[in-house]
């Protein structure tokens, strides 16, 4: 018997001589004492034998949880066919769609990803059936339970009549056939207002995610109106307006300049009195994307953990996590599977105002990377191309964090190497982090218990 390789230990915590133990492939986490953690560190030595008598039990119970495996032949194999349960298996009983009503937008972000890729173009009726057609089918083929949409852009309310229209037809269609629907918006913000609010919410709308960078003398030279104008006291109206009618979430962006402007927005937050009222606050760094180079584009980082993570932006990470614990808003904790989702047979999938289908939303406004069509029934090539990238299997096996990095972010890997196929290796930044991730998992336990 020995260690799994996926095991990451943490010592002295909670009190000098208590460890914790977690395993990236189970996320199973345990406090061991000294003695024992003594013993799993020497497994094999013939002089623990009575040890591992008197530990007779906890080591069963640490084998089924992963932080023992029988050799490490043993340890590869689960960690195979955990990679092909990952690849293949669904997770989730809910079907997960962004879809793009417009690729116009009110603002002009200086940071933009789809600047200099975007045509205006909103979503027609046409496409919007077909939309719903394949939707459905979707559902119906892969057995999901219910629908989740994210209403994304551009700016998606510049397309009410086809955001209006998609909802009201799931919503019925939903009802009527045995499935939960919910949708979210994500939005500038500027067009949410009460009224929106209201009139959505019969249709099914559940969350809001605003981006909003920082206060006024922050957000407004970053996200001023098209045709010039700040835009933060809008917002920041229809916040307040609507935070108590539905969960308003906050995507904050950052960049290697720092994270003041985070300060000085939880303060102004605390101040109003909506911190606390307000869902998640996702906060990620802006980093170089697709796009020629004569003409760099940016992109505001992507929900995926592996693509925000940036050994670089470390210090930034450490102190947002830090401000946030000081204002007592849950940070990350643990280290969730956040393996690739183009890598995978059920990731989520986005539609654009053409009906194009992508499987990364950092990747929409380039069709050479989209994955197929809403008008068609089946993917194209790049789909299948993606899904037999075994990206991780490229790794050494023996890498702690393989169960939940997989190889790392696929678009990082082609902006910065030129191949899809290489690893975005986060090892230094993830041993830097994963420490303290386990320990405030743990706390976290502890406190819900
Ligand atoms: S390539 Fe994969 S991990 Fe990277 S941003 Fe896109 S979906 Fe997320
Ligand atoms: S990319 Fe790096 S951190 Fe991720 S699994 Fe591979 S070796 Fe490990």
């Amino acid at each position: 018997m020995q260690l799994s390789f996926y095991n990451i230990i943490v010592d002295d915590h909670p009190i000098p001589g208590e460890h914790l133990l977690y395993n990236t492939r189970t996320q199973a986490l345990v406090k061991v004492e000294g003695q024992l953690m003594g013993l799993l560190k020497r497994l094999d030595d013939p002089k623990n034998f009575s040890l591992r008598m008197q530990y007779a039990n906890e080591l069963v119970h640490l084998h089924e949880m992963g932080f023992i495996v029988d050799n490490k032949w043993d340890d590869v194999r689960r960690l195979v066919h955990f990679l092909g349960d990952l690849k293949y298996k669904k997770t989730t009983d809910t079907f997960s769609v962004t879809i793009l009503t417009t690729m116009a937008c009110n603002f002009k972000c200086t940071y933009c990803f789809e600047e200099n890729t975007r045509k205006p173009l909103c979503m027609d009726r046409r496409t919007c059936d077909a939309t719903l057609k394949w939707i459905k089918e979707r559902v119906i083929r892969m057995k999901y339970d219910s629908i989740f949409v994210t209403f994304y852009g551009g700016e998606p309310l510049l397309n009410e009549e086809a955001l209006e229209y998609l909802a009201n037809d799931l919503r019925d269609w939903c009802a009527g056939n045995g499935f939960a629907f919910r949708f979210m918006i994500q939005t500038n913000g500027y067009l949410m207002t009460h009224e929106r609010v209201q009139k959505y919410l019969p249709l099914g709308l559940s969350d809001v995610r605003i981006s909003l960078d920082g206060v006024a003398e922050d957000h407004d030279l970053k996200r001023p109106l098209r045709g010039g104008g700040g835009t933060f006291d809008e917002i920041m109206k229809n916040i307040v307006e609507n935070i108590s009618h539905v969960r308003i979430g906050l995507s904050v962006s950052y960049d290697k300049s720092g994270v003041a402007h985070i300060a000085r927005l939880l303060d102004h937050l605390e101040k109003i009195g909506i911190l606390h009222q307000l869902g998640r606050i996702i906060c990620s760094p802006v980093r170089a994307s697709l796009g020629q180079s004569v003409h760099p584009e940016k992109i505001c980082g992507s929900a995926c953990l592996i693509n925000y993570n940036d050994e670089e932006l470390l210090h930034s990470v450490i102190e947002i996590n830090r401000l946030m614990s000081v204002k007592g808003i849950s940070v990350q904790k643990g280290l969730p599977i956040s393996a690739c989702p183009l890598l995978r047979e059920h990731g989520a999938f986005s539609i654009d105002p053409q009906g194009r289908l992508f499987g990364c939303n950092s990747m929409l406004g380039h069709p050479e990377f989209s994955l197929g069509d809403i008008f068609h029934n089946t993917f194209n090539d790049k789909r299948r191309k993606f899904l037999n990238m075994d990206v991780g299997l490229n790794c050494p096996v023996h890498c702690r964090y393989l169960p939940v990095c997989n190889g790392g972010c696929r678009l990082i890997s082609f902006i910065e190497h030129g191949r899809f196929e290489r690893p975005d290796c986060k090892v230094r930044y993830l041993d830097k982090m994963a420490p303290d991730l386990v320990k405030k998992e743990y706390d976290a336990l502890c406190q819900s218990s």
